[in-house]
């Protein structure tokens, strides 16, 4: 059943016009694009649900705090509002500003890892995967075994599964393990909660084998909102008090601010000792800049300071999750296969169901991106083999990802319900039309850089 979503708890008051582009306009951009997401412009899209991550719109107090912002060097105005606004809502005494989630990464386990370090983790995030390879370091995913199971309605698919961290730790010990780190909401497994219960116990455990725990909390409000509507103790909690309990398990967090805290760049990192503070800065300043501004301008750390406070509000967070969920289950009337439950910030369809007859060596993902935008103008993103497969390079042997995704993520204060219906209406004219969908992509140049094929991957439609 396709569950109301409130109307939006906003007006506008300024508007960004878009427009959509014909089928003629639609094939051209295509092209010009080598088939590939990443390569189309802005302009030739009508709905862009290319990533959550510094796409939303900010509030007139957030455009109004820009004007205050103090653009000193060192020590300026605009540094003591966002510390301020980090003791407030966080309850953490050290705040370092940093320019996004990546670079919180770059100067945490740049500076906290060393080679040959084991960090346990529910699962990390992809830029995380990649900065803990950087430190020569490795992570062990300790999340629970639901997470893997599409259909599963596990309340919170991002908790850690507590024997897998104990059995981590007795494997690698104390010494190789700098830290313990939990990503909230849990993006790699679809956004997915992880319950104060559970970050409680694993806090305990670090605590018992003095191993302290970080969290990558780039959706943490969105994290407490589910908490407050699932984790039973915590239904009479405020966000912001549900919040503040789930930091208080934390010895640290590094944060991505182009999530929930609502600005268009900006990361974070924030810790509870001197002792820390002082072993992260100096990467910061190699990296980023001085320790008071980290790569931002005065004026990006006041609106930060005000999106901090805005992203506990309860309000938003209702409107946002359910408008996502409302997406989800538009398409799960219509036939269109999803990862179930729809979790916090985007709508994963499973590719390899909705495709089933394109072979995943063939991108079904992407093929489907491909054939969304043509019949809506509309963009998300492929996130299967393309971006996750493995190639021997004696053999050439491909190995694929498990999963074949679709991803569909939802900007913050900027489309309405409306332009989901819009979405969803599309994707299902597609599913529709799915048997006749025969054809699978071939990439033409293929990045050099490990990882990083799906952004810069050159592709070719071929007849299957
Ligand atoms: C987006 C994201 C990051 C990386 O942040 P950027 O601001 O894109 O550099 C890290 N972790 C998680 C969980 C994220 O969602």
């Amino acid at each position: 059943m396709v569950a109301k979503v409130p109307p939006e708890p906003f007006r506008i008051k300024m508007v960004e016009p878009v427009r959509v582009p014909d089928g003629d306009e639609r094939e051209r951009a295509l092209e010009a694009a080598r088939f590939n997401m990443f390569g189309l412009r802005a302009a030739d899209v009508y709905i862009d649900l290319l990533t959550d991550s510094g796409t939303g719109a900010m509030s007139k107090q957030q455009w109004a705090a820009i004007m205050m912002g103090d653009e000193a060097y060192a020590g300026a105005d605009s540094f003591f509002s966002l510390k301020k606004a980090v003791k407030e809502v966080l309850g953490f005494d050290y705040a370092i500003p940093v320019h996004q989630g990546r670079a919180a990464e770059n100067v945490v386990f740049g500076s906290l890892v060393k080679e040959g370090d084991v960090i346990p983790f529910n699962m990390p995030f992809d830029t995380t995967r990649g900065h803990i390879f950087n430190a020569k370091a490795s992570s062990v995913d300790c999340v629970i075994d639901e997470a893997f199971d599409r259909t599963n309605q596990h309340p919170f698919k991002g908790n850690v599964d507590i024997a897998k961290l104990e059995k981590a730790i007795a494997e690698y010990g104390k010494a190789r393990i700098p830290f313990i780190m939990v990503t909230i909401t849990n993006n790699s497994g679809g956004g997915q909660p992880v319950s104060l219960a559970n970050l409680r116990e694993v806090s305990a455990v670090g605590k018992k084998h003095g191993i302290p725990l970080l969290l990558d909390a780039a959706r943490m409000a969105e994290n407490a909102w589910f908490i407050k509507r699932r984790e039973k103790e915590c239904a009479q909690m405020s966000i912001a008090e549900i919040l503040k309990a789930t930091m208080d398990t934390a010895d640290a967090i590094t944060v991505s601010c182009k999530k929930d805290p609502l600005v268009n760049i900006g990361g974070l990192v924030a810790c509870r000792t001197e002792e820390m503070y002082y072993k992260i800065v100096p990467r910061v300043i190699l990296f980023e800049g001085f320790a008071t501004y980290g790569g931002l301008a005065g004026r990006d750390l006041e609106a930060l300071a005000v999106g901090l406070h805005e992203m506990t509000d309860e309000q938003h967070l209702t409107h946002r999750i359910s408008q996502v969920r409302y997406l989800g289950d538009l398409l799960e009337e219509g036939g269109v296969p999803c990862i179930q439950p729809i979790g916090g910030h985007a709508v994963f369809i499973d590719a390899a169901a909705f495709l089933p007859h394109i072979p995943q060596g063939s991108y079904p993902a992407d093929v489907l991106s491909v054939e969304i935008y043509r019949e809506g103008a509309i963009r998300g993103i492929g996130l299967g083999a393309l971006a996750f497969e493995n190639v021997d390079e004696k053999t050439g042997k491909r190995t694929f990802p498990k999963l074949e995704l679709f991803r569909l993520a939802i900007n913050r204060r900027t489309y309405t319900n409306s332009h989901i219906e819009y979405v969803a209406e599309s994707i299902v004219n597609v599913y529709k039309r799915r048997d006749s969908i025969r054809w699978g992509l071939e990439m033409v140049y293929e990045p050099p850089v490990k990882g990083l094929k799906h952004f810069l991957a050159h592709l070719k439609p071929v007849s299957l």
